[in-house]
């Protein structure tokens, strides 16, 4: 069987050298709600020079097999991953989960759950639309998304869009889509320690994705990372996509606090959106350890071309 090296990659023991580095942990395809479909995705990553890449689509890892065949073709070591939905205190906060020994354990029972709840969740919101004035929301929604997968809120937003109800994205999510407006429905989604539990069990790293979007104040985000560490948690995006410099020093300072890793992504959606693929803020220098020194992606800079963890 041929094994396709990759080419020798070096990634620093601390955040303290480069700003730069060849990763990118957190990227969507047409598995959920990106535009790009997994092979696609790839192509662009390797393109830009990335070495290392983890697939994060919303609440499934159905586009893993595609983007697999990818990396081993484009020379690049792919993590399986996802981006769970969960709660807590009420917010809802999602979870990457990057694992390292690919689609496995409980992840894959948790990940049934998740799509039933997504298509519950679908039809609730669609009611409410329907109340709000988009009248035929799931069908509309669907025309969205263009395939039978499970719909998300972005694909409501271009439902709103397309009928004229607001007059671009961002506002379907200020008016009706974003945190406590009626359109975000998150009561079907499990409490976070169930699903961190679910990526931890199954051989995973679990990571709070973009922790500065939920707009918490510094003590209560430190106090979710108390609960997600207590719960098996153990690393935190540190950097996603573009943010501020000192928000992300200080963020920095509650991941070092607590033992915690810092993760890196893009959180890509689509081409010309605000980050494409390995695009971020640059990392502080910070004490905080990178996610690729976490015992269980220790192995990775060794690793043949293509998915990571896969048998054989
Ligand atoms: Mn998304
Ligand atoms: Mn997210
Ligand atoms: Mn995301």
């Amino acid at each position: 069987m041929p094994m396709l090296r990759l080419p020798v990659t070096v990634l620093p023991e601390t955040f303290d050298a480069d700003h730069r580095y060849p990763v990118d942990l957190h990227m969507h395809s047409t598995a959920s709600d990106g535009a790009l479909s997994p092979d696609d995705l790839v192509a662009l990553c390797a393109s830009r020079g990335l070495s290392f890449m983890a697939l994060t689509d919303h609440d499934t890892m159905d586009g893993v097999d595609e983007a697999a065949a990818a990396a081993e073709r484009a020379g690049l070591c792919l993590l399986a991953g996802c981006e769970l939905s969960t709660r807590w205190q009420g917010i809802g906060i999602h979870v990457v989960a990057l694992m390292p020994g690919g689609v496995q354990g409980p992840l894959v029972e948790g990940l049934e759950r998740q799509r039933k709840a997504r298509i519950q969740r679908a039809e609730i919101i669609a009611e409410r639309l329907e109340k709000l004035g988009l009248e035929d929301a799931l069908a509309k929604a669907r025309l969205q998304a263009g395939s039978d997968r499970p719909l998300g809120r972005p694909d409501f937003a271009r439902a709103l869009v397309a009928d004229g109800l607001v007059p671009d994205w961002a506002s379907a999510f200020k008016r009706y889509l974003g945190s406590g407006k009626k359109g975000d429905v998150k009561a079907q989604w499990p409490d976070i320690k169930e699903a961190v539990g679910w990526v931890v069990d199954s051989g995973g790293v679990a990571v709070i994705a973009h922790p500065l979007l939920y707009g918490l104040t510094r003590r209560k985000r430190g106090l979710l990372m108390d609960d997600f560490r207590a719960a098996g948690g153990q690393a935190v995006e540190l950097v996603s996509g573009h943010q501020n410099m000192d928000a992300t020093r200080d963020l920095a300072r509650q991941l070092d606090e607590r033992g915690l890793f810092a993760s890196l992504g893009s959180d890509f959606h689509f081409p010309g959106g605000h980050a494409a693929p390995g695009s971020m803020s640059d990392i502080p220098r910070t004490a905080a350890r990178p996610i690729w020194r976490h015992p269980r992606l220790l192995h990775m800079q060794e690793a043949p071309a293509g998915l990571l963890g896969a048998a054989g």
